[in-house]
């Protein structure tokens, strides 16, 4: 994901000199005793020299610190309070602080804070039980991972081994994104990664994606478009023969690839899946959680169409607490009901996450805010619906099941031109991030896209602020494009 946030000039790096401790700034050095102020010095010691971060290139890092929240706001050490467009990394589903979760932790810490999977936690048992009452896999089981890559790993190996194909190949789409550990860039389609790892050694084969828009197969429709991606998943099983895979491993809505699949594509899986017997693994990692309007996003589809396995992270703890898992559908978990399972993980199910786990879901429900999402959604859609009608380089509009909606932008509405290539972010729109945080709302782009997928907990108010500001903000960039085509 590219953000772009105003950075402050980062301290150098600390040194000490009998009992004086100097941090080097770009600028000056500061000095003052060293033991009085040793907490003071470690805030000052600047984040941007100390820490790897996420995609993107260290020296470039550059953003403020943030330092607390509320709703769907987020507050910086400079005082600014910044309308987070985002949920971050989609996944603050029920805003920053959200006072219950952070009542739960609190109360689990003071019982117990850990526990390993070898002994029983209440906050396990019980976040267990209401991910299959709320799923409707009762029946099923669950296991807990520590975020989304290791949830789709476990979820490749349950199927391997509950189909008894410890080899047998899993198919997934080009585009999507599933994680960064080596097994889920190998399951990602995503060419940030795709030099890292051979994904035909973990026996991952891709497909193309649904991708309506700009669809892989030439058709004309949105529904067509569905038709032929799921044809192909059909046509790389019956080539080398069913028995050979293990699983389709799909989003049932977007990622932040920005591909919403047209309505027959899941249903048309499914159907594929079923009678190929191949397990259907959901990655709802992103879309779950009201993120599309549904607990799931599978459950738009009904439940003639659920997935044999699903994996969850982000929005099951609101990313109060990091946590993933992978539930199970009942006919897979008798199957791996006698067999050892040969995997874990130190802090599956831990037991602080699993309470912070507990009260998210207790929060959507009491909240109602599955069902603000998808209302909120549909204001959302039409309201973007209406600036593409003003701005032509909206090429495409599409999402608003719920609280996520992505808005293509093009060069040319009739050519479909992009404003660079994928998954470029133009220097344009770089510049439209920025002025948005300047103007305290954080947008998050990725290549051509603008991913919006607010809290849901957003205020109507603030969400239309944030659209008439993005609306303001298209006209000058659509103008930087007329001169750069021009030139
Ligand atoms: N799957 C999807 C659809 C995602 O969007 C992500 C993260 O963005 C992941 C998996 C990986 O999750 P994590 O970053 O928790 O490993």
């Amino acid at each position: 994901m590219d953000s772009i946030t105003p950075g402050t000039r980062p301290a150098r790096a600390l040194t000490r000199r009998r009992g004086t401790a100097y941090i080097r700034l770009h600028y000056k050095t500061l000095r003052f005793p060293a033991r009085q102020d040793d907490q003071q010095h470690r805030t000052m010691l600047a984040e941007a020299q100390t820490v790897l971060h996420t995609w993107c290139r260290q020296s470039e890092w550059a953003a403020p610190t943030i330092t607390g929240g509320r709703g769907a706001h987020l507050f910086t050490d400079d005082g600014r309070s910044i309308l987070d467009m985002s949920s971050l990394a989609e996944c603050s589903n029920l805003g920053h602080q959200h006072p219950q979760v952070i009542e739960a932790i609190r109360a689990q810490a003071a019982k117990l804070c850990f526990v390993t999977s070898a002994w029983g936690a209440e906050p396990r048992a019980r976040l267990a039980e209401l991910l299959l009452e709320k799923s409707d896999l009762s029946g099923g089981r669950v296991f807990f991972t520590l975020g989304g890559a290791d949830a789709n790993e476990h979820a490749v190996k349950f199927a391997r081994q509950a189909a008894a194909r410890p080899a047998g190949w899993v198919i997934t789409r080009d585009r999507s994104y599933h994680g960064a550990s080596y097994a889920a860039m190998a399951l990602s389609g995503d060419s940030r990664t795709a030099q890292q790892v051979d994904a035909a050694a973990y026996r991952v084969i891709h497909v193309p994606p649904p991708y309506a828009y700009r669809c892989p197969f030439k058709t004309r429709s949105a529904e067509d478009c569905g038709t032929a991606a799921a044809a192909r998943i059909a046509a790389t099983m019956d080539s080398q023969g069913a028995q050979q895979f293990a699983a389709v491993l799909m989003e049932p809505n977007a990622g932040t690839n920005g591909i919403v699949a047209p309505e027959n594509f899941w249903p048309a899986v499914r159907e594929l899946t079923r009678t190929r017997g191949v397990y259907l693994i959901a990655d709802e990692v992103m879309s779950g959680f009201g993120r599309c309007g549904e607990w799931f996003a599978w459950q738009r589809y009904g439940r003639e169409n659920a997935p044999d396995m699903m994996s969850l992270a982000k929005g099951l703890t609101g990313a109060h607490a990091p946590l993933g898992a992978v539930v199970v559908a009942a006919p897979v978990a008798r199957l791996l009901e006698e067999q050892a399972l040969l995997t874990g993980l130190t802090y599956s199910g831990h037991p602080l996450s699993c309470a912070a786990g507990v009260a998210a879901i207790e929060s959507y429900q009491r909240e109602g805010l599955i069902e603000r999402s998808r209302a909120l959604g549909a204001t959302l859609l039409r309201a973007l619906q209406e600036l593409q009608a003003q701005h032509t380089i909206i090429g495409d509009v599409r999402g608003g099941h719920g609280l996520f909606a992505v808005v293509e932008l093009v060069r040319n509405r009739d050519t479909r031109e992009p404003l660079a290539p994928w998954p470029q972010l133009h220097p344009g729109l770089r510049r439209l991030l920025k002025e948005a945080l300047d103007a305290g709302v954080s947008f998050a782009a990725r290549g051509n896209l603008i991913l919006l997928a607010p809290p849901l907990v957003i205020a109507e108010r603030e969400l239309a602020d944030a659209l008439n500001l993005l609306g303001r903000l298209l006209g000058p960039l659509a103008q930087t494009l007329r001169t750069e085509d021009s030139s």
